[in-house]
């Protein structure tokens, strides 16, 4: 169970699949939290708010360290490739990179960001980046000139404005068991605590959404992803 969460952000993951990633640990999987930027420039608020004339290599090193203790909270491995953001440039080195990464982790799943995001310069473009390094990773999933990994499963996790964002859920996973670790790994994000209550609301609501849906009353808390590949698996699988 290897997988692999890519944030155009440093504290992107924990909002958006901190649960899915501290569930992985505890059924014994391991988690690579990738992040491409630390969000320095667009998503540090507060971090500028207290302090305007600080540096960027600042603000990079306080993110750098809550992100770090958000993801030893959640059970993965935090590394960042600090590409900068608002705006995040992207090219064929860091395209290669990207691919590399995938390749030598070999994850059975990858999580990241919508493909539409009116709000956000970098989130679309981490998306794109991720559609090409998974297929330059895995190639057409047939023998390569290049070493190949088999094609991982991939999602998009949810976005701050899904409806806005043309999200459309399909998968629900209960992170009842480990909300708490969620929680613990979102209060480590000082730079954008408005955003903690926020969460916790969508949390629930997905919750209450997963038990209608599948009708297990002990589902409290939830995350959904939205597939961007088809499922392909034994039919025992689906039962
Ligand atoms: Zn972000």
């Amino acid at each position: 169970m290897r997988l692999l969460v890519v944030g155009a952000h440093a504290a992107d993951f924990v909002w958006r699949a901190g649960g899915i990633i501290a569930k992985t640990a505890e059924l014994g999987g391991e988690v690579l939290n990738l992040s491409l930027s630390y969000g320095e420039k667009g998503e540090s608020g507060n971090l500028w708010k207290e302090d305007p004339n600080r540096s960027i290599e600042s603000v990079k090193e306080a993110r750098h360290e809550m992100s770090s203790k958000a993801s030893e909270i959640l059970g993965c491995t935090y590394q960042c490739l600090d590409w900068g953001d608002y705006p995040m440039l992207i090219n064929e080195e860091r395209e290669a990179q990207l691919a590399e990464i995938i390749r030598d982790f070999s994850p059975k799943i990858i999580l990241t960001h919508t493909a539409k995001d009116p709000f956000n310069p970098d989130h679309p473009l981490a998306y794109t980046i991720v559609q090409r390094a998974r297929l330059l990773s895995a190639g057409a999933g047939v023998s390569a000139a290049f070493k190949r990994i088999d094609p991982p499963r991939w999602f998009s996790f949810e976005p701050h404005q899904p409806e806005l964002s043309g999200f459309l859920p399909d998968t629900y996973i209960d992170i009842s068991s480990v909300f708490d670790l969620k929680i613990k790994a979102m209060e480590c994000m000082g730079a954008q605590s408005y955003l903690k209550d926020y969460y916790t609301e969508l949390g629930a609501r997905r919750g209450n959404h997963a038990r209608r849906i599948s009708g297990d009353q002990s589902i409290k808390y939830a995350e959904c992803l939205e597939s961007q590949v088809p499922f392909v698996g034994d039919l025992n699988k689906l039962f």
